[in-house]
């Protein structure tokens, strides 16, 4: 079988020597450097400037009118003031742009600030009902399911989208794969089903090197850039890409709000993005070969990877996306008892929150990112979330083994089997 299929043919190309239209992979690594050779730079300049002097009372207000509406800074204009416009963020978001295809981006200090900046302008826009499709990150659902930001919320499933729809809903927000059971969501026939309402599509999993949601029809595209953009484990950011109208309403909010992304953060996660293709092509090789050798492993209920046989029945991968990535989600047959183990165990493995870096990770979802969902809703208790990073198949995959021999039992013929789930607990009553 062939666990991740391979990237698109490269884009057709002209006449002309030149490519007409650069691949992807020239893109990641050009995107966004437009000007610095006549700079005399190299890579981007970190200008940490908090503000920036004016040419003239009456001009710098000017500037100041336009950026805190939301404008984009234009030919003589000052940034006035780094809430307002900072050049780096500028380069990172003229970046992305390019990967997801989209009219622009706009950056914020992380993930969370991004949905929340979303939440708000559709909030202010007089349509405050969101329908979200779960599962889906664990903040998401939290930030939703409590009203914070005046928001109202129906969960559905994708067949519960179109009845969902009411006069004030403003959103439908899905994430495809989703988070933590890498579960598959046809973007399109979601967009469909949300007639003129616009599809914010969390595409933190995935990334454009994967999936570029707008391509489906989606109008807005969520990153936690904290994960594979960054790649790193080493930066907090989120974005927003979608059609100008929804740029201007979104940095207004930024502005006004200041969830902005500091210039240093955006200088990593440009920098991150130069090497996106590579390292997410690998790691899902990776991720590919671990859940190819895991599934039907006697301590596990399930190997949850979209890549595996049967785990993509419609037939998403290589219409929607053109891999699986490399994210894995494992249910163990002994349970919560069986999930508390097998993280603890992992050592080459670190056991953390996060993903989406150089480095593999794993955590147990129902404790920790997905705590604060309804019960009902919650991921279950025998699933742990592996981050498949860069390290070698061999090492990672010595490390689970060595793992899952942990939550089996020895028995006198020596055969091994699975430790019964004793407990029977439910995370809510063990973590309470
Ligand atoms: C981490 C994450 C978020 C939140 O992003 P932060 O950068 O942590 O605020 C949102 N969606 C998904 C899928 C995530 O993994």
């Amino acid at each position: 079988m062939t666990p991740t299929l391979p990237l698109p043919p490269l884009p057709p190309r002209g006449p002309a020597l030149r490519p007409s239209a650069p691949h992807p992979d020239t893109v990641a690594v050009h995107g966004g450097m437009a000007g610095l050779t006549a700079a005399g730079s190299h890579v981007p300049v970190i200008d940490l400037s908090t503000t920036n002097p004016l040419a003239g009372v009456e001009c710098g207000g000017d500037s100041y009118e336009n950026l805190a509406t939301g404008g984009t800074i234009r030919e003589g204009d000052s940034a006035v003031y780094q809430r307002l416009w900072q050049p780096g963020v500028a380069r990172f978001e003229t970046a992305l742009s390019a990967l997801e295809g989209t009219e622009g981006t706009v950056a914020f200090a992380s993930g969370m600030a991004a949905l929340a900046a979303v939440l708000i302008a559709s909030v202010a826009g007089g349509t405050p009902h969101v329908v979200a499709l779960r599962p889906i990150y664990g903040g998401t659902d939290h930030v939703l399911a409590t009203g914070l930001l005046g928001t109202t919320v129906s969960w559905v499933d994708p067949d519960g989208v179109a009845q969902a729809i009411r006069p004030d809903t403003g959103l439908v927000i899905l994430e495809s794969p989703a988070n933590p059971t890498l579960a598959l969501t046809d973007i399109r026939a979601v967009v469909a089903a949300a007639g003129s309402v616009p599809v914010l599509v969390d595409n933190t999993f995935a990334t454009p090197v994967l999936q570029r949601p707008v391509d489906s029809g989606a109008t807005l595209v969520l990153h936690s850039a904290t994960k594979f953009l960054g790649g790193h484990g080493d930066v907090m950011g989120g974005t927003v890409s979608g059609p100008e109208h929804w740029m201007v309403r979104l940095r207004q909010v930024r502005a006004l709000t200041g969830g902005v992304l500091h210039p240093f953060a955006a200088y990593l996660l440009h920098r991150g993005l130069r090497t996106l293709p590579v390292r997410v092509r690998a790691q899902q090789a990776t991720a590919g070969a671990v859940a190819e050798r895991l599934a039907g492993h006697p301590a596990l209920a399930r190997v949850l990877y979209p890549g595996l046989p049967g785990q993509d029945p419609l037939g998403l991968l290589g219409r929607q996306a053109n891999g699986a990535g490399s994210i894995i989600a494992l249910d163990l047959a002994g349970g919560f008892d069986a999930a508390v183990r097998f993280t603890e165990a992992c050592t080459l493995i670190t056991h953390a929150v996060s993903l989406g870096g150089v480095d593999s990770l794993v955590q147990h979802p129902a404790s920790l990112t997905h705590r604060p969902v309804e019960a009902g809703a919650r991921p279950g208790a025998g699933i742990v979330r592996l981050s498949i990073g860069l390290e070698h198949v061999d090492d990672l995959l010595a490390d689970i083994l060595a793992a899952l021999d942990v939550v089996m039992d020895v028995t006198p013929d020596g055969a091994k089997v699975v430790v019964p789930n004793t407990a029977a607990a439910e995370p809510q009553d063990a973590v309470a």
